[in-house]
């Protein structure tokens, strides 16, 4: 009975929208019909040391930090639209982990447990956008969370590839390879970036975190093709227009 009456509640509140709630924002997964729904996406910053000091900082003296991008920036098409009011978009390959449970202030020894997957997910930036907001103490929302911003590729088990912490990360810009590492040289690995986090954020089913990227980040033109990949997930292609 109790469940009878919050289905008729439900399509009450249903009925009562204004238009249309947004479709859910969801992964495809590899070997299975199933699609990840997207509840949050999080992101690491200046998480490989090379990447810090390309970008001016001292990784010693600048830990790592988190932003956000809106679920609704994930992008499956393999096409990225060049954006508006920016002249310098920057390619920015990352590992993504897909989280299948979560919680808060969850223990470094339990963090692998709530990792369902991982995916080859791209955080395009606006970077000239991105320098500004540094300068004047802005956030970063203009920079990071726009439309399309966050390419991404299918989700791939965790109980197929394992769980991963080295392997390469790798990206080519018209068959030129620009970034190049290894994902053991994240300063913060996965199991301490979800613990980390959850003691800011209530984790949850459905999350994925940009794992940060390596060196070699660089501005992308019309017209150009980006292949990257990591160790175990395969190649996200992606072509600028
Ligand atoms: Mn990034």
């Amino acid at each position: 009975m109790k469940g009878h009456r919050t289905q008729e509640t439900r399509g009450k509140l249903a009925m009562s929208f204004l238009f249309p709630p947004s479709e859910p924002i969801a992964l495809p997964i590899v070997g299975t019909e199933k699609r990840y729904p997207v509840h949050r996406v999080y992101c690491v910053g200046r998480n490989y040391a090379a990447h810090a000091v390309e970008m001016g900082y001292d990784p010693a003296k600048s830990p790592p930090f988190f932003f956000q991008k809106n679920p609704d920036n994930l992008d499956l098409s393999g096409i990225f639209p060049y954006p508006a009011e920016t002249t310098d978009v920057h390619h920015e390959i990352e590992l993504v982990t897909a989280l299948g449970s979560g919680g808060s202030n969850i223990r470094l020894e339990d963090a692998l447990d709530h990792v369902l997957g991982y995916a080859v997910g791209l955080d395009m930036t606006r970077r000239d956008l991105q320098d500004e907001a540094k300068r004047l103490g802005r956030p970063w929302e203009a920079a990071k969370a726009f439309e399309r911003s966050a390419p991404i590729g299918p989700l791939c088990l965790a109980s197929e590839t394992g769980h991963l912490a080295k392997g390469s990360i790798w990206l080519e810009v018209n068959g030129v390879r620009r970034q190049d590492a290894d994902l053991e040289q994240m300063i913060w690995k996965v199991p301490e970036m979800i613990a980390y986090i959850s003691r800011f954020f209530e984790l949850r089913a459905g999350d994925l975190i940009f794992s940060g990227t390596p060196s070699g980040v660089g501005a992308v033109s019309r017209g150009d093709r980006l292949v990257g990949g990591v160790a175990g997930l395969g190649e996200l292609s992606v072509e600028v227009i």
